[in-house]
């Protein structure tokens, strides 16, 4: 399958070529970063360390999306959404890791979903897709005087918040409860916030040196409490599980599909 790789210059996007490379079935045929950046023109495999694969880091997206198979996708939501258009026209999976999406962007994907196949996930990860299935399970089987409570850790250069995984956990908790998370959530706390409302979500963020994302789900009911954790410690683990949907998205039927789904977790 040939796979090209949006922001190749950044974290992910060097972590996503490296899982490329050593992935048997997948091969690097592209790879692109905004124009401007001083990225263009470096060997992809260079300046992810795994030596030179002879492709060099481009500024225009749409002529590699027309000899590639799918398109591995950890940017921004604006970039995300303009590669999704062009994974349209060129009716490729597109598997996008970018977080921090509105309203606005997802409406954006969910067009593009008619013509591509898109993977979308807030963490690719095997760990985190299983702990979602069992905060799922444990939010159903405890009730709503168990105050469920998330939070999470990220590097200093994170610029959205609460993580996108963060809010992956918050919505299978929301539907072990049978609730919707946005009309239940409570994202941040300050001052004088009066008792905690029974049922709601809580949010809490940190960020700090150099940590690749640390997730806990709180259970807490009168007298006993549940913590369900996942802790990252490499970024090749969003990376692996990202070219695993790729693969798994390869000639599939166009729509939105989910890690849940690649990994049989669904429902
Ligand atoms: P990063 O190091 O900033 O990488 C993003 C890259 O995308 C940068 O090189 C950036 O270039 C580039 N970019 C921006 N606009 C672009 C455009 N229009 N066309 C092409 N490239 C463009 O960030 P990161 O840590 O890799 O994270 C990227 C995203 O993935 C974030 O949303 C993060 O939360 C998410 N993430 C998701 C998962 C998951 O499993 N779903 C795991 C880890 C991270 P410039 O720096 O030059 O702007």
């Amino acid at each position: 399958m040939r796979l090209i790789v949006a922001g190749a210059a950044g974290r992910m996007g060097r972590a996503l070529t490296r899982a490329i490379v050593e992935t048997e079935g997948a091969e690097l045929s592209g790879a692109f970063e905004r124009p401007g950046s001083p990225a263009i023109g470096q060997d992809a495999g260079e300046l992810a360390g795994v030596g030179r694969l002879g492709v060099a880091i481009s500024d225009d997206p749409l002529s590699l999306v027309v000899s590639a198979d799918g398109a591995l996708d950890f940017t921004t939501p604006d970039a995300t959404v303009a590669l999704s258009e062009l994974a349209a026209q060129g009716r490729i999976v597109h598997v996008i890791g970018t977080t921090g999406l509105e309203e606005k962007h997802l409406a954006r994907l969910d067009a593009a979903a008619r013509h591509a196949v898109i993977v979308r996930s807030g963490n690719m990860s095997l760990g985190v897709n299983l702990l979602a299935a069992l905060v799922r399970q444990a939010a159903a089987a405890l009730g709503p005087d168990w105050d469920l409570e998330i939070l999470e850790m990220h590097h200093r250069a994170k610029v959205d918040a609460p993580s996108g995984t963060a809010l992956l956990l918050g919505e299978a908790a929301a539907e072990g409860r049978k609730i919707s998370l946005a009309e239940h959530s409570v994202r941040s706390r300050d001052g004088h916030t009066g008792a905690r409302p029974e049922g709601t979500i809580g949010f809490a963020t940190l960020r700090g040196g150099s940590v690749v994302g640390d997730h806990t789900v709180i259970l807490a009911g009168s007298g006993e409490r549940v913590e369900l954790s996942h802790r990252a410690e490499d970024r090749m683990i969003f990376a692996r599980g990202a070219v695993k949907a790729a693969l798994w998205g390869y000639r599939r039927k166009p729509g939105h599909y989910s890690m849940a789904d690649v990994l049989g977790f669904a429902g």
